[in-house]
């Protein structure tokens, strides 16, 4: 018995010794599943299916644990699924094995900016423009942000469990205080016909006119902006106003939706905001809807997919106008909650047409026709 297994063995070693192609085969089978791994993960980042590509890129590193790109890639999911600590260890790993990873450091500055660090932020970037100096896009945000760093350096700072916000003068102390209180209302409202409540803080600045338009380059028409990070022009504040409820109503729907899914299409995501800001569409507005209806002259709504901010003051007033129109379609049509499923579908993945049929159980085509026809 003994003498057998060992004879056994020994075939088995010498076929092996013999036999060079197994361990490369072997290997070669690594290979392939470490690069299918990895394709897959930078596909699922594309698709922001995170989740997925963690966990892709996590099992990759198992077959080649001093790949700069496997860790670059699990650092990114990680970034986007809001683990900071882990993502700043994975992108920081990237480096260690290839300096030259100009992505890590553009995204270990996002993670900086994105914990109110403006400092340590602009040294990544300043590390990313470095190896990557023709990259415009870059340079112009690394000196959007510098203009914002000086800006915000000596700004007061005010937080609750939910928000921080900050603003320049002790004399707006007061505005801080009614910007919080009603951006908790909107918290709790929001909160409720979403059934959704956003982790982590979210960050508030008020600033000047002036410094509003220098630090945003926001169209003449935008009362605010959110870009991450929800940003208005507040002058001599000293009373709650309607306008400034619907104001911090929609910016910070924008917040909400940017926390369920990155990738939301403008209409849905402006005809939101201003749904919840209590924008109503007066008879006017309902005319002018019923008269382009009626000669066919509604934009499809994959034209209104991009964002609005290129827009001029009359094309931004449709744009915007249209939007509410389909959401207060879908609002009574279909309910909120099912609006809140299209976006746990984008967020899941999917595109617009999967997300809409996912979540409202008709295509994209059928509900863009019901919305044309509810209007005539
Ligand atoms: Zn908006």
């Amino acid at each position: 018995m003994y003498t057998t297994k060992r004879t056994a063995l020994f075939i088995a070693v010498v076929l092996c010794l013999f036999c060079p192609a197994t361990g490369a085969q072997a290997q070669n089978a690594e290979q392939h599943t470490y690069a299918r791994l990895m394709k897959a993960g930078f596909d699922q980042i594309r698709s922001a299916d995170y989740p997925a590509a963690r966990d892709s890129f996590g099992e990759a590193l198992r077959y080649n644990d001093s790949s700069a790109d496997a860790h670059l890639g699990l650092g990114l999911a990680y970034f986007h699924l809001r683990d900071d600590k882990y993502a700043e260890r994975e992108l920081s790993k990237a480096l260690e094995l290839d300096p030259k990873a100009s992505t890590a450091y553009q995204f270990l500055g996002e993670l900086y900016y994105r914990k109110d660090d403006l400092e340590t932020a602009l040294s990544w970037w300043d590390k990313a423009v470095e190896l990557d100096p023709a990259d415009s896009k870059l340079r112009a945000k690394v000196e959007r942000v510098r203009r914002e760093h000086k800006t915000e350096k000596d700004f007061n700072r005010d937080v609750t469990s939910h928000f921080l916000v900050k603003y320049e003068g002790r004399e707006k102390i007061e505005a801080g205080r009614i910007i919080l209180r009603i951006l908790e209302d909107a918290y709790g409202e929001l909160g409720r016909s979403l059934s959704f409540y956003p982790d982590g803080e979210i960050q508030v600045i008020l600033y000047s006119g002036q410094q509003f338009k220098e630090v945003t380059e926001a169209p003449g028409w935008s009362g605010g902006v959110y870009d991450g990070k929800i940003r208005i022009p507040i002058g001599g504040l000293e009373d709650e106003t309607p306008g400034l409820r619907r104001l911090l109503y929609h910016e910070y729907t924008h917040a909400v939706v940017r926390a369920i899914t990155p990738r939301c299409p403008a209409w849905l995501n402006e005809g939101l905001a201003q749904y919840f800001e209590g924008r109503e569409i007066d008879s006017r507005q309902r005319e002018v809807l019923k008269r382009m209806a009626g000669s066919g002259k509604l934009p499809a709504l994959s034209k209104l997919e991009g964002s609005f901010m290129g827009l001029g003051a009359d094309q931004a007033g449709h744009a915007y106008l249209f939007s509410l129109s389909v959401v207060r379609y879908m609002v009574d049509d279909f309910r909120m909650y099912r609006i809140k499923t299209v976006l746990d579908e984008l967020a899941a993945g999917a595109d617009i047409n999967k997300a809409i049929s996912g979540g409202l159980m008709v295509t994209y085509e059928e509900f863009e026709r019901g919305w044309r026809t509810s209007l005539e």
